[in-house]
């Protein structure tokens, strides 16, 4: 039994939780609901009335009149973990008829759970440590951050910023830097922005996470340390614009750093900065690319940044290329079941959510799946395996470079 510290769960949180009308339209499309119907706590609704009612305990007007009720901690951890059990895709707050900021509402749950040392999950620990102790999640040392450049380091010529000024900061991001199934991810975007023949460069080994999955578990703390740490690095730097190519990275940068510091920068995703080149005929796309492919819109570009159109523009711009869609696209995409620390966590249910989404897309009867997110890419890559589908996961940088390099 405790008493409830909701110092964390701040006002417009409150008055949010206090407008569900209990619809239940979110229950409908949430993608780890659906994959539990059994258990309401799992689904937006069921967190949201379930949180209610526990601060309405201690700090409602009954309380104040009767004195507040005590909550068993069994059900407090309880519903802790179930709201770790969401990829914040963002599925919620679109057919929300109430019009809630559900993405703020569960982030800020979160950071609830953790100041009443409740969260994060245990799972989550190791990757948390790495963050402190290696600057990424990945426990790999800093000294190899720009390990992946070397491979096009005599064709494209990549600056390190904080030595030499470029008007471009290409931020990498620790899965493309470190993962060997992804850095393909960032070989691709750099020899894009070299053939477009860009003045770019990166923090090189200064490169630090952007702390997207520390914000995202509720540890808001480290995750704004970590944030000030990168925001230095950007003064110092002082590029015209910021490029990133992993869809977390740029909510974060986006999202998140204005509201811990000055970010002087305009932050953009590569698919906009890309496709800028393209229709402006910067980029030429000489090559023919063969195939049908199907777009996968990553969460955290489609449903939380509302960036949906270039991505399928450049697609279309590649000849040789037909673009089928997915029945469920754009605001009804379903997630991957990456995000959110569901993948670490439990890794299952990301696995199940994954194979529906692959499902969708051999649907349409393309023959590639294309996305432009680290995590879709390795979920979804993974998922194809599994299922063992005739689908070729394909980044959107790798199709684009097929056409404008040598
Ligand atoms: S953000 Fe996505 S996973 Fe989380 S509760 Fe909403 S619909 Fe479900
Ligand atoms: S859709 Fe909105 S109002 Fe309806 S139950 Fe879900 S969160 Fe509450």
């Amino acid at each position: 039994m405790r008493k409830l510290d909701i110092s964390k769960l701040d006002v417009l949180a409150l008055m949010r939780y206090d407008a569900c009308t209990r619809c239940g339209e979110c229950t409908a499309t949430c993608p780890t609901g659906g994959e539990a119907q059994d258990v309401e706590l799992v689904t937006p609704r069921g967190k949201i009335l379930r949180l209610r009612e526990f601060y309405r305990a201690q700090y409602g007007l009954k309380a104040k009149l009767l004195g507040p009720r005590m909550i068993p901690d069994d059900q407090l951890k309880e519903l802790a973990g179930r709201s770790y059990e969401c990829t914040i895709c963002g599925q919620c707050k679109t057919v929300c008829p109430a019009h809630l900021d559900t993405i703020e509402m569960w982030e800020n749950m979160r950071e609830f759970f953790v100041a009443n040392g409740l969260g994060p999950l245990p799972a989550h620990e190791s990757i948390v440590k790495s963050i402190e102790n290696y600057d990424n999640p990945w426990m790999q040392p800093r000294t190899q951050r720009t390990r992946w450049s070397k491979r096009i380091e005599k064709e494209v010529k990549i600056k390190d910023v904080l030595k030499e000024h470029a008007e471009v900061l290409y931020f990498v991001g620790c899965t493309a830097t470190y993962d060997p199934n992804i850095k393909e991810m960032a070989v691709n975007s750099a020899k894009v922005l070299g053939a477009a023949k860009i003045d770019f460069g990166t923090l090189g080994n200064e490169e630090g996470c952007c702390g997207s999955t520390l914000l995202r578990t509720g540890l808001l703390d480290s995750g704004r340390k970590t944030a000030l740490r990168n925001i230095e690095r950007f003064e110092k730097a002082a590029p015209s614009i910021m490029v990133a190519s992993c869809a977390g990275c740029y909510k974060t940068i986006r999202q998140d750093y204005p509201r811990i510091g000055k970010v002087g920068a305009r932050m953009v995703h590569i698919t906009q900065f890309v496709n800028e080149l393209v229709s402006t005929g910067k980029i030429k796309l000489a090559k023919r690319v063969n195939g049908t492919v199907t777009y996968h819109d990553p969460c955290h570009l489609g449903r939380h940044n509302h960036l949906y159109d270039e991505p399928r523009k450049i697609l279309e711009a590649i000849p040789g290329i037909r673009v089928v869609e997915m029945e469920r696209t754009r605001e009804e995409s379903r997630c991957c079941g990456a995000g959110g620390g569901v993948k670490t966590a439990f890794p299952e249910l990301a696995e199940k959510i994954a194979s529906l989404r692959v499902a969708d897309a051999e649907g349409t009867g393309a023959d590639m799946l294309v996305t432009s997110c680290p995590f879709c890419y390795q979920s979804l890559k993974a998922a194809i395996e599994t299922k063992g589908s005739k689908l070729r996961m394909m980044d959107l940088m790798e199709l684009l470079a097929a056409s404008c390099t040598e």
